[in-house]
């Protein structure tokens, strides 16, 4: 068949691999001139005017993220280099937090757990408790259930110092809003699907590196089209297949994987609505338009002439508050970027970006012992992903014969993450090629 595959984020590319793997002709059509979407390299100015590739938001994956390191492998990428593998572990400046041992699970949680610094007995027994009921539950809770709920019990400290952050960086969306069923399958994920599932793994390289292009080369060595800066301005039903429009014209697939953010999903199902199945397509439109979206921010901030690193390990947990919005801050020198370049996370952002800037500015002076940074780069990612909310009821992947939707929204057990990405790219290739299966 010939596919067109609509986006190429790494849903996108994760479909494309899928489908062209399956025997199928696959076309990328990519909008934007750099590969990757929102977790895509970013060009910028150094201090002297240097070029700097820099990411369009810090990005963490975990050991669990089983489909993207697959895929990374099977076009060449290698883990080891690509990746800083590190034990789980959320450490403040001042030494406190959690640190999670090498070992197997749930040896790993447990004695981490019972040696976090900076917590007292009663309340990592708490934790421990609850850890234990959870997994005797099946990680399993009430569909309408918040985090907040969920880890209502829990010592104020626990909530503020561990929940709250590890929600918000997961789910990002803060632990009041956010989905308690969703929060528990990324933790059973990553606490217990084997040993090195709760391992954070830092990029490297720059995210366009790390998946992207290797993606894209694959797919071009392979016979196949990417097409950068070729934005589809609609899709048309015809008979058998799919008219796809684009500024180079109109060309005809047999079917077609949408990979875009939901909005603009929902703005090229809506527009072929009139030429096919008017009704269940307007339905998918506005389940996939009816998505609220949060936003992440992350401040580069560089301290001018410095040589070297500025943290003593490559990511330290922040202690967030109202005036001092980052939660997580990244030492990019010891992941093999400028030095003295940090980069800070502030998910389920909300507010401008003078005062972002400011504040955190401030928050390195007093929490980190780091006065003096300037700002190098601020990226405010307004719909960096869906809100994960209790309940969510997320679009479906199956859209109209011979159309899949596939971004990290559509159905799935995933927030929006990579792996909830590729995790859809891959499924809907599978639909793909089972549906090719069934129609002569
Ligand atoms: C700042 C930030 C930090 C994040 N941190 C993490 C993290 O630490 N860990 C993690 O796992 N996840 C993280 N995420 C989430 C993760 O980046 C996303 O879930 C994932 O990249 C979504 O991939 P996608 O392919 O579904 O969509 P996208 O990446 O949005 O890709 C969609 C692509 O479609 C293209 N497109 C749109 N319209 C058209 C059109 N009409 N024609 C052709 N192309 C079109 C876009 O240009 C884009 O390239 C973060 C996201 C952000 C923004």
């Amino acid at each position: 068949m010939r596919v067109a595959i609509v986006g190429a984020g790494w849903a996108g590319l994760a479909a494309a691999l899928g489908a062209a793997r399956a025997g199928h002709g696959v076309t990328v059509f990519e909008a934007a001139r750099t590969l990757g979407g929102r977790a895509r390299a970013l060009s910028v100015e150094g201090e002297s005017g240097q070029p700097l590739t820099l990411d369009n938001g810090q990005h963490i994956l975990i050991g669990a993220y089983a489909e993207c390191l697959a895929l990374m492998r099977s076009v060449g990428v290698d883990e080891s280099t690509a990746l800083l593998r590190m034990p789980l572990a959320l450490p403040h400046a001042d030494g406190t937090g959690l640190a999670l041992p090498d070992a197997a699970p749930p040896w790993d949680a447990l004695w981490g757990i019972a040696r976090a610094r900076g917590w007292s007995p009663g309340e990592r027994w708490a934790l421990l408790r609850t850890a234990a009921a959870w997994r005797l539950r099946g990680f399993r809770c009430a569909p309408e259930a918040s985090v907040a709920q969920l880890c209502a019990h829990l010592p104020r400290r626990l909530q503020d110092e561990f929940i709250d952050p590890l929600c918000v960086s997961a789910l990002n969306t803060p632990a009041g809003e956010s989905s308690g069923q969703v929060f528990l399958r990324v933790l059973r994920d990553s606490l217990f699907s084997g040993r090195g599932g709760s391992n954070l793994l830092l990029p490297r390289a720059d995210l366009g590196a790390l998946f992207p292009e290797p993606a894209a080369q694959w797919l071009r060595a392979h016979g196949h089209a990417v097409r950068s800066g070729q934005r589809v301005a609609a899709l048309r039903p015809v008979q058998g297949g799919w008219q796809v429009e684009s500024g180079e014209g109109s060309e005809a697939f047999d079917a077609v994987l949408l990979a875009t953010p939901a909005p603009e999903a929902a703005r090229l199902v809506r527009g072929a609505a009139p030429l096919g199945d008017a009704a269940a397509l307007q339905r998918w439109a506005d389940g996939a338009e009816a998505l609220r979206h949060t936003a992440i921010a992350t401040v580069y901030a560089q301290r001018p002439g410095s040589a070297g690193t500025l943290l003593p390990c490559p990511m330290l947990a922040l202690r967030a508050t109202a005036g001092r919005p980052a939660q997580f801050v990244f030492d990019r020198a010891r992941l093999g970027g400028p030095a003295g370049l940090l980069a800070f996370v502030v998910s389920a952002f909300e507010g401008e970006r003078e005062t972002l800037e400011r504040q955190v500015l401030q928050q390195a002076a007093e929490e980190l012992r780091l006065p003096g940074l300037q700002v190098l780069r601020t990226v405010v990612e307004k719909r960096a992903t869906f809100a994960c909310t209790p309940g969510l009821e997320r679009p479906s992947m199956t859209v109209a014969p011979g159309l899949w939707a596939c971004g990290d929204y559509v159905q799935g057990p995933y927030p929006a993450t990579l792996e909830g990405a590729v995790l859809n790219g891959s499924a809907a290739a599978r639909q793909l090629r089972d549906s090719s299966r069934i129609t002569p």
